[in-house]
């Protein structure tokens, strides 16, 4: 695997299960299949990216148009035979209102866009965490901004329902490698702010990483690619994430996590290192967000999205 680029999915997909990263990184099986999860993701990836290239060149579209748009992107590429929906209790619809709200909540909280000055969208990212160049990162970052007070940010966006604990994303791992990957770009930057946006639960959490803490996630990443690499057999690691495994078809040891072992919806959803977790697919009675502040007049309504 000598000259592999690594990427925080790979080596997730390693620490979760070594047989998923077998079966999707070295024997490469074709997978025709995609989960529910990750398409509402990508719908309301491209949407936001979308929005961000209109506020760009000054324009706002309203929020019915952004929906809009999420609606026509969703009809265009939602196909039911190829879509995976673990959950048995859930359809498609369920998955749709989410990626709405998603979008509906980011609007309202970020409207009129102009908190920082963006910098780049899906910006990818490649950097060594060696001198050598042995050992290769690579990512894409949602958004890189500079806000107000000079500092560089680096912004994910989020359509899951779990929002971790503040700890877990002190030590979060893909957002750092963004840092490390976006400083050299940016030298005057002294100060680099990692920021989620959990859309679904309309949440922001901001972390910040020192330079020790960079420099040991350098050093701790090169011992776990040392250790793929050396690596001869890939067992499986059955969890509860087995059930969103695109390759549970060829696992007889993730096949036997029967989907009655499910987490009652809205409790006790799979958090394993890296994983994406699994998100609700409908609001709960009682249990709305705060409300978002209130839209200002939508001056900026064009037929533009
Ligand atoms: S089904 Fe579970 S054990 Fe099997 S490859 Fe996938 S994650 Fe690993």
């Amino acid at each position: 695997m000598a000259g592999t680029v690594y990427s925080h999915s790979r080596l997730s997909a390693f620490e979760q299960c070594p047989r998923k990263f077998l079966f999707r990184y070295i024997e490469k099986r074709p997978v025709d299949t995609e989960s529910i999860e990750a398409f509402v993701g990508k719908r309301v990836h491209e949407i936001l990216e979308r929005l961000y290239r209109f506020v760009d060149s000054g324009r706002i579209p309203s929020l019915p148009k952004v929906l809009k748009r999420f609606s026509i992107e969703w009809e265009r590429h939602y196909d039911a035979e190829r879509i995976r929906i673990t959950r048995g209790d859930s359809d498609p619809d369920d998955y749709r209102h989410n990626g709405e709200r998603c979008l509906s909540n980011y609007y309202r909280r970020r409207y009129p866009f102009d908190h920082e000055e963006t910098l780049g969208l899906e910006t990818r990212v490649t950097f060594s965490l060696d001198d050598a160049g042995r050992y290769r990162i690579q990512g894409f970052v949602d958004r890189v901004c500079m806000a107000p007070d000079g500092a560089l940010e680096i912004h994910d966006f989020k359509t899951g329902r779990y929002v971790p604990k503040q700890e877990a994303l002190d030590q979060d791992r893909q957002l750092a490698f963004y840092q490390l990957g976006l400083e050299p770009r940016y030298p005057e930057t002294r100060e680099v702010r990692l920021v989620w946006h959990y859309l679904l639960r309309n949440q922001v959490r901001v972390s910040t990483r020192s330079r020790e803490q960079l420099q040991t996630l350098r050093r701790d990443t090169i011992t776990l690619i040392d250790e793929i690499e050396s690596a001869s057999e890939y067992p499986p690691k059955p969890g509860s994430l087995c059930p969103w495994c695109e390759f549970r078809d060829l696992c007889p040891e993730g096949a036997a996590i029967k989907p009655r072992e499910l987490p009652a919806r809205g409790r006790g959803w799979p958090r394993e290192r890296g994983a994406p977790p699994a998100p609700e697919p409908r609001s709960l009675p009682g249990r709305e967000e705060p409300a978002a502040p209130a839209l200002p007049a939508l001056r900026g309504q064009l037929p533009l999205i």
